[in-house]
């Protein structure tokens, strides 16, 4: 029996492939015009980092990692996100020392345990972003832009971002008294990992999905009444950009997230025709995260794209992608086939598209494989075109066929295929 590929593993074939790399395309555009570099990061990585790096009690790193030990016996995992491996480079290389602002991106392919489902797999390709070095307001407001600009780009319709303070450690300990003494009043009826994330990580109980979790935080102490004068600023500031930049927002106070690391500004941006899984990109503040990492005490913030679920999102029909080749070369016979295969990278030094049949066959048979190719048109060439020195060209769209000298080759067909 053949070999099937992994629960939550799937192939992108085409042309789901394609709509990806153009998503990938649109980011790196948006990228480049706020002047980011492309950094590119392994996807295997000591355990300990992301232990360190996402939280020891969160869910990713509890429940979804894709944990091994190799073959020296060390434990090593594929990479759930790209945040804790892209701050491991720049601490190891000390890329801050070579500026003091740093923006960087990323996108490959990320790995967690979870149920495979509509928008979750296990398997998902991530577009990330990372701004190092300053805390101001403006980069915060710059980062959730340019996911607001990528979806905008590939006409996702409907989105909108959802944002939330969560505060600096200060405000944090404040909140967390608070939010420990309601739960003890809530605790019994808690669902059973809640109970859990009581005693370790009581923020994330708002980030849960049980229906009576939810249900019993709608009257918890919120961390936005528990912001210190500095991060009630912030994040005015950040809101106030937001509204310069034409970005429509909901604030929403029960927003934390799934990791430990999260400081201040945290967002996510929602396809509401996606159901269960419509956070499309996320991302937030990390303030204390480089230094916990072994860097340098620097802030950060970041955010990431889920490209499988802009996939599921977007108008199909809209996106406009590469349609057919320019010309096929229908030759007949080996002398033609040899003659013309020279003309293939002639043909592609000049931006055109072709292709030509890898075997003999009949004329009929290479121009229905032109024809599926999308051709505009086919050049055909048979030992008496050979010998008199023309080629027909045959417009695939009309059928009609002329005859020309080999001389004015290149010209017409650069006249019949030149880009509109
Ligand atoms: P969720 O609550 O949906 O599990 P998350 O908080 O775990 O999301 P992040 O770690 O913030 O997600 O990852 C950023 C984005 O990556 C998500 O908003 C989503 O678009 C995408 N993503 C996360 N996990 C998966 C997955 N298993 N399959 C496909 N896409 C995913
Ligand atoms: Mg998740």
């Amino acid at each position: 029996m053949a070999v099937k590929a992994i629960r939550g593993f799937k192939d992108l074939l085409p042309p789901e492939s394609e709509l990806l790399t153009n998503i990938e395309t649109t980011a790196r555009e948006v990228f480049s015009s706020c002047g980011l570099k492309e950094i590119r990061i392994p996807v295997v990585e000591k355990t300990a980092l992301f232990a360190r790096g996402i939280g020891e009690h969160t869910d990713i790193v509890e429940k979804e990692m894709y944990s091994f030990t190799d073959r020296n016996g060390d434990s090593i995992s594929l990479r759930p996100e790209a945040t804790a491996g892209i701050l491991r480079a720049v601490i190891e290389h000390k890329l801050y020392a070579t500026s003091p602002i740093l923006k960087l991106f990323t996108m490959g392919p990320m790995f967690r345990h979870e149920r495979p489902q509509k928008g979750r797999l296990r398997q998902f390709h991530q577009i990330d972003v990372e701004i190092l070095g300053t805390d101001s307001p403006l980069a915060d407001a710059e980062v959730i832009w340019m996911a607001w600009d990528i979806l905008n780009k590939l006409e996702l319709k409907d989105i909108y971002l959802e944002i939330n303070s969560l505060g600096c450690p200060k405000c944090r300990a404040v909140h967390r008294e608070d939010l420990m003494l309601y739960l003890e009043g809530v605790y019994k009826d808690l669902c059973d990992d809640c109970k859990r994330r009581a005693k370790t990580n009581p923020l994330r109980i708002f980030d849960c999905k049980n229906e009576k979790c939810k249900e019993l935080m709608v009257r918890a102490p919120l961390i936005k009444h528990a912001l210190c004068p500095d991060c009630a600023d912030h994040y005015g500031q950040v809101l106030d950009f937001l509204e310069s930049f034409n970005i429509p927002f909901r604030q929403n106070p029960y927003l934390v997230r799934g990791l430990d690391y999260y400081t201040r500004t945290t967002f996510e941006f929602i396809a509401p025709g996606l159901g269960a899984q419509s956070t499309v990109a996320a991302g937030g503040r990390y303030d204390g995260l480089i230094k916990e990492l072994g860097g340098p005490d620097i802030p950060g913030i970041g955010m990431a794209i889920g490209a499988e679920r802009v996939l599921i999102a977007l108008d199909k029909d809209k996106q406009k992608l590469d349609e057919g080749i320019d010309i096929f070369i229908a030759a007949l016979g080996k002398d033609a086939r040899f003659e013309t295969s020279s003309w293939l990278p002639i043909f592609r030094k000049e931006g055109l598209k072709v292709v030509m049949s890898y075997e003999d066959k009949s004329l009929k048979a290479q121009l229905k494989q032109a024809d599926k190719l999308n051709a505009k048109i086919a050049l055909i060439v048979g030992e008496d075109e050979l010998d008199e020195d023309i080629v027909i060209i045959r417009n695939m769209k009309t059928s009609e066929q002329i005859e020309i000298d080999i001389d004015d080759l290149m010209d017409k067909v650069l006249e019949l295929c030149k880009k509109d």
